[in-house]
């Protein structure tokens, strides 16, 4: 059973921390890791920028671009090889910027950036990184491998946002990389990147090495996805908002996706689900502080408290529908939602009383627009600035007292608005968005920081 480390961007940005990552992969050697890199940080960005700066025929600016992107590699090539990389990596890393420049060239000549092209182009980044990588860890663990991912992570031809080929992809790790996995080695690959069925290099759209990580434990069946970054997990809140927030320890999956939808900082649930369905441990860990704290997300929660973590998200607004006859009539919830569900607004909160529906929707929503279309059978009020705060938890449903707790916490604050979720995992206030903060950190200190 192998185990998968994918190291982001900034566990990658220069020769240190690729010290302290080849450091970590080497005490897990005895388990058969597969690596898995992003670009080093702020590549792949610089490499969107100078790919449209050569289309619009910015050929100099593109080349500053590629150049301080080279300089970053040959910087940490040096770094890592004590001033004097090997022969072959200079060539092969001189190699692909003369393709680069080569690339930029054409772009220019041509003034067309196709999705494949852009793809070809994104795709250096992790190819750099590897390549780098894995020379250096290769003089520390000669067994070890760099691995191309495209050979295996084959995707449908929808470029910047591939697909991946589940099946064939499962089958492709299986027959050619997992025979080079072994204890005492480790292969180095790239995330990100994949090939479609004629062989042209897809990407899996931006932040996409954490799928990648996820995709490959699912398909080795390993017995954890690692996923290494500058944080030590997720924590129970913002700590700019909470200063006392820690890192959760069991995330479960739904936990994760509610975080990720009040925009923690958080992985995106739909990265790690192939690991989460092939019920494979997926962590968060802090590449420099791997004897720190960290945390485990599975499928289902294996934590013993009710509230897992508080969250924030505004500014949204809260639109109040008011009819007198509203009960009496029959069909008014689906005549009003209807609205809403003509115009794609997504409708996120509602909580309803006799004769009023109040409901919240992001701020871009078009609001004149569902104002001029409810008042010809409702009044609608609008409230504006506003934000929804979270009590997230897995188990508040058969915990009884949180919401009474919560309430309490609040008393101080105007609430206007309580809703439980519909997959009752998480409580919702609404309040004035210049409260919110002050109202999270409340339920922060009222759930995690007394000592009960
Ligand atoms: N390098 C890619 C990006 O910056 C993929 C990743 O880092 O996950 O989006
Ligand atoms: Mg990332």
């Amino acid at each position: 059973m192998s185990v998968v480390m994918k190291f982001g961007g900034s566990s990658v940005a220069d020769a240190d921390c690729m010290r302290q990552v080849a450091t970590l992969v080497e005490r897990a050697l005895p388990e058969a890791p597969l690596v898995v890199l992003s670009a080093m940080g702020k590549t792949t960005d610089a490499l969107f920028r100078a790919a449209r700066a050569a289309v619009a025929g910015q050929l100099e600016l593109a080349r500053r671009e590629a150049q301080s992107v080279a300089a970053r590699h040959l910087d940490a090539a040096r770094g890592l090889f004590d001033g004097q990389p090997p022969e072959e990596l200079e060539a092969a890393l001189a190699q692909r910027f003369d393709e680069l420049d080569r690339i930029f060239q054409g772009l220019a000549l041509l003034g067309e950036l196709s999705p494949r092209s852009m793809d070809a182009i994104a795709a250096r980044g992790e190819l750099l990184s590897t390549t780098l990588f894995a020379a250096y860890f290769r003089a520390r663990s000669p067994a070890s491998a760099w691995f191309d991912a495209r050979e295996v992570v084959r995707t449908d031809s929808s470029h910047g946002a591939a697909q991946p080929r589940a099946e064939l992809l499962r089958a492709l790790v299986r027959s050619k990389l997992a025979p080079l996995l072994g204890p005492g080695r480790a292969v180095v690959t790239q995330g990100y990147i994949g090939a479609d069925e004629s062989g042209a290099t897809t990407t899996l759209g931006r932040g996409g090495s954490d799928w990648s990580a996820s995709l490959f434990g699912a398909a080795l069946g390993v017995r954890e996805v690692q996923i290494w970054t500058d944080v030590e997990g997720v924590y129970t809140a913002d700590p700019r908002l909470a200063a006392r927030a820690e890192p959760i320890a069991e995330l479960s999956f739904a936990e994760a996706a509610e975080l990720a939808a009040f925009g923690a900082k958080v992985l995106h649930p739909a990265t790690i689900q192939p690991a989460v369905e092939a019920d494979i441990p997926v962590t968060v860990r802090h590449t420099l502080r791997p004897a720190g704290r960290f945390t485990t997300i599975r499928g289902a929660s294996r934590g013993a408290r009710a509230v897992t973590a508080i969250a924030m998200r505004g500014p949204v607004h809260v639109l109040t529908v008011t009819s007198s006859r509203m009960l009496a009539q029959a069909g008014f919830l689906a005549r009003l939602f209807e609205v809403f569900r003509e115009r794609g607004v997504s409708v996120d909160l509602v909580a309803t009383a006799e004769v009023s529906v109040s409901l919240t929707v992001e701020a871009d929503a078009p609001l004149d627009e569902l104002v001029a279309a409810i008042t010809p059978f409702a009044r609608c009020d609008v409230a504006r600035e506003r934000a929804i705060v979270a009590v997230v938890g897995e188990r508040l449903r058969d915990t009884p007292g949180v919401s009474a707790a919560a309430l309490t916490a609040l008393a101080s604050f105007h609430v206007e608005m309580l809703s439980m979720g519909a997959n009752e995992i998480n409580l919702s206030v609404v309040l004035e968005r210049s409260a919110a903060p002050a109202a999270l950190a409340a339920l922060h200190a009222r759930f995690f920081e007394s000592a009960s």
